[in-house]
């Protein structure tokens, strides 16, 4: 159930405005004066966060700029650095994967990471969309 915050136009308020559904949030009015002179506020507290939105918000591109170099070695500390941030939450290896770099077993998933990567992210969801809550 979402939770928006809004400034209203009439009392200068910040409000936020808990709705039961999708449909009744197309109207909201301002819960101090009534007014509907209501302008969204962007907030990322106040929105409660699915597991699957959070790995929608993953942002590819800036992940993969964290990779300094393509060798072994670039490779095994960016690994690390994704496995910090995301093993827990996708279920991936990426810290398994920075091991193996380090001992020089040259991980497949070297060769392309930005599939790597995206590929985990999709595994995630799918595991998401399986799961029933
Ligand atoms: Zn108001």
């Amino acid at each position: 159930m979402p939770i928006y915050q809004y400034d209203c136009g009439d009392c200068e308020r910040a409000v936020e405005i808990f709705f039961r559904s999708a449909a009744k949030a197309a109207d909201p009015r301002c819960p101090e004066c009534g007014s509907a002179r209501l302008q969204r506020r962007i907030s990322k507290v106040a929105r409660v966060r699915s597991t699957g939105q959070r790995l929608d918000d993953i942002n590819i591109a800036e992940e993969l700029g964290h990779l300094e170099s393509k060798d072994e070695r670039g490779f095994s500390r960016w690994a690390k650095q994704m496995g910090d941030k995301f093993d827990g939450e996708l279920g991936s290896n990426f810290r398994e994967l920075a091991q193996k770099a380090d001992s020089g077993l040259n991980p497949v998933e070297r060769s392309d990471v930005k599939f790597t990567l995206e590929n985990s992210i999709r595994r995630a969801k799918e595991k998401q969309s399986d799961s029933t809550d």
